[in-house]
């Protein structure tokens, strides 16, 4: 954002329920956070709310591909361009992921990517990318990477030291063949899920969009007893997690932006439903078995 002259004055959209991140970097460039709430049944950002959120000080609009479940990208696009405004893709959480056929990260005029090692693409350590098409923003980025200068002792600019550290690069690079089979088997696992818990009524199961190919970072459910369930589940050797129970405007970092919880009603809704089941590419039939027998063991 900063490479793009975003900064003090500016306002950038993002959506109200995501990982601090997607806002405390709009903040770190001086400019402000505007949240959207999120879709009923997607769970990110909602893009008919998007366009009154819009003002002359607007820049960019930073949709979150949250849960690895690709945002309506047409719609973005199709806002972004009507408003001259920057698209920049969160896919901390969505390695692979494919919008009408194409990859999430290649819409906008740039995207994060996140191998913190919890992601689906994850290093033994902290580490992260940046994708763009624009060589002009790929040269300002790997400048102010390092330090403002890609030339030793020739700063630019001031930059920060945002290297890719060589150990943990070694490492995405060892795992970056079987990405795409880690990612099938986590659609797997989801397709398990849907198969297993879609008749339990107490239970909302994510839906996926239409012409998308979702990479399943979380597989995500809605309940009305999550803290019952999950406690159950937990003396069953389950752990399930939140993302996130406390949706952003909700947060105390956000306090000075002044909403109410009420301002994004689904957002501040889910934040006491959303349940993570647990989902990565070892988990096996049988153990999405009894994780759905002790679900449906709880709630008969
Ligand atoms: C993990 C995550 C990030 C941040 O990634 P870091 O590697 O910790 O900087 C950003 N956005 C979302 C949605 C995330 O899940």
């Amino acid at each position: 954002m900063k490479m793009l002259g975003i900064g003090y004055g500016d306002e950038v959209i993002t959506v109200a329920n995501s990982w601090i991140s997607s806002a405390e970097t709009i903040t770190q460039t001086g400019a402000r956070p505007v949240f959207v709430d999120i879709d009923p049944e997607y769970y990110s950002i909602d893009e008919k709310l998007i366009e009154r959120a819009i003002t002359a000080k607007t820049k960019a609009i930073i949709p979150v591909h949250l849960h690895g479940q690709a945002v309506n990208m047409e719609q973005i696009m199709f806002i972004a361009e009507k408003h001259n405004l920057y698209v920049i893709e969160d896919c901390a959480q969505s390695h692979f992921t494919e919008y009408n056929g194409k990859r999430v990260g290649t819409f906008g005029i740039a995207a994060s990517f996140s191998f913190y090692p919890g992601k689906n693409l994850g290093a033994y350590g902290d580490a992260g990318c940046i994708l763009t098409n624009n060589s002009d923003l790929a040269e300002k980025c790997k400048m102010y990477a390092r330090h403002g200068a890609l030339k030793k002792h020739e700063h630019k600019i001031e930059g920060i030291n945002s290297r890719l550290d060589g150990l943990q690069a070694a490492i995405l690079s060892a795992k970056l063949p079987y990405i795409l089979k880690w990612t099938d088997e986590r659609v797997r696992c989801a397709d398990q899920y849907d198969t297993l818990l879609s008749n339990i009524p107490q239970i909302v199961i994510p839906r996926r969009r239409p012409n998308t190919k979702h990479s399943f970072h979380l597989y995500v459910i809605r309940v009305k007893d999550r803290e019952g369930l999950s406690s159950y589940l937990k003396d069953r050797g389950i752990e399930t997690a939140i993302h996130y129970p406390t949706a952003l405007h909700n947060l105390k970092a956000y306090e000075y932006l002044n909403y109410k919880p009420d301002d994004f009603p689904v957002a501040n809704a889910y934040q006491s439903q959303i349940l993570s089941l647990p989902i990565y590419p070892e988990l096996t039939d049988d153990n999405i078995e009894y994780i759905a027998s002790s679900i449906r063991s709880y709630y008969i």
